[in-house]
């Protein structure tokens, strides 16, 4: 889970790494009221979305006066903002933060993330602050600084020292290096942060070390423990397909085809979806249901893929290990005689007590397509969508054909 800047520094700042004073805005009057509240004669309005590149997008201004700060949120409020991050829709503007703006003499990359392969935290920072990572390492891969944590023993100082002097930073501010390295690794550890990312890091021209920008992102499935961190989610910074699924516990991501996948267990929708490409199709989303499977949590997910209006048919592979067929069958079944369906459904179980689950599919009297191994299941649902199926007739589940 993604969070805003200013949350960010609010959470960085609690383990005592230095940013700007700042204050949060909703309306262009109530910034530049805040702006004078924070005093300074000069003020960086931002953008608070969920995405990076927002300076070159437009989404970071340097205001001068009350009619600037008016302006530039004028031009931010109610737009959507695309960055290289964002997708060609970007991502609403409803909150601006304003800060003091800072003078500084250098910028710094400082990121934090989780290397799954060395299951370590690994340090990635560079002295050429102020470009993404990913130019930095294409442009000055010299520059790069990376140095990993074992999480059991976590960032020592001496670690922590080591990296400023690759770094370069004046001896005078080691100590503060240190604080503010120290303090990111703190939170990434201690909230279950999977990324931490301060660009830039700037040695200001009155020699401070100043995090101007911050952004973190939680592991979703250590939420439960941390309630204040859950508060932070914004809804109008997701994709409202995933919000809806992730209310409902299922594992969803959109995606632009229009083969409606739901699916028990993450690895299997990974491999359905690749058997769909194989067949001709382009899946809509992935989407795990969990393992239950039973007939609630297929009615949700047969709800929330329907929503998506590209949908134009509907694979079900369902694998029963410590399931069985025949409950999950009744369940598809229930599920589609409630909230019956106007594309073809195409089923495919496997697993415990298969063939009953396919006598309660056959006998059911819905138009659901059988289908046996996963391709016969990728090639009847492609053929389904395109009209086809194997030269049948197209069923369909009607709305109110029940
Ligand atoms: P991003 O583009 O989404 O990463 O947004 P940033 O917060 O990093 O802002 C983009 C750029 O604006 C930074 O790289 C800085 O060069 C500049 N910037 C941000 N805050 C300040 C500030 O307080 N003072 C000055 N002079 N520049 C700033
Ligand atoms: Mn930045």
């Amino acid at each position: 889970m993604d969070i805003h800047e200013y949350q960010a520094k609010e959470i960085l700042a609690g383990f005592g790494v230095a940013v700007p004073p700042g204050a949060l805005a909703y309306s262009p009057e109530q910034a530049a009221y805040r702006a004078r509240e924070l005093g300074g004669d000069r003020w960086i309005v931002k953008a608070q979305v969920h995405a990076g590149g927002r300076g070159k997008a437009g989404g970071v201004k340097l205001c001068n006066n009350d009619q600037e700060i008016v302006d530039a949120c004028e031009g931010m409020f109610g737009q959507r903002l695309v960055t290289h991050q964002t997708g060609p829709e970007g991502k609403g503007i409803y909150r601006v933060y304003v800060e003091g703006a800072v003078p500084f003499e250098r910028e710094i990359y400082l990121g934090f993330v989780l290397d799954r392969s060395s299951q370590r935290v690994m340090i990635v920072a560079s002295s050429e602050g102020g470009m993404e990572i990913e130019e930095i390492s294409a442009e000055k891969p010299d520059s790069i600084v990376r140095s990993s944590v074992e999480p059991a023993v976590g960032l020592r100082e001496f670690q922590a020292r080591e990296i400023a002097f690759a770094l370069k930073i004046p001896p005078a501010l080691t100590q503060q290096m240190v604080r503010t390295l120290m303090g990111c690794y703190r939170a990434f550890r201690d909230l279950d942060a999977t990324m931490v990312e301060v660009n830039p890091l700037v040695i200001t021209s009155d020699n401070r070390i100043l995090a101007l920008d911050a952004k973190m992102t939680f592991d979703g499935n250590a939420l439960f423990r941390h309630q204040q961190i859950s508060e932070l989610r914004d809804k109008s910074q997701e994709d409202p397909r995933e919000s809806r699924a992730a209310d409902r516990g299922l594992n969803y991501i959109g995606l632009t085809g229009n083969i409606g996948c739901i699916v028990n267990g993450a690895g299997l929708a990974m491999a359905t979806m690749d058997t769909i490409k194989l067949a001709g199709g382009e899946p809509a989303n992935f989407l795990d249901i969990g393992g239950g499977a039973t007939p609630e949590r297929v009615a949700k997910a047969f709800r929330l893929v329907m929503s998506d209006k590209n949908v134009e048919a509907v694979l079900v592979n369902i694998f029963a290990g410590i399931n069985r067929c025949d409950w999950v069958a009744e369940g598809v079944v229930q599920a589609l005689t409630a909230n019956p369906v106007d594309v073809p459904v195409v089923v495919r179980l496997a697993g415990t007590n298969v063939e009953a689950g396919l006598k309660i599919l056959n006998e059911s009297g819905l138009p659901i397509i059988a289908a046996t191994s996963l391709m016969d299941a990728a090639e009847k649902a492609v053929a389904a969508w395109r009209g086809e199926n194997g030269g049948d007739k197209v069923h369909y589940i009607k709305a109110g054909a029940n």
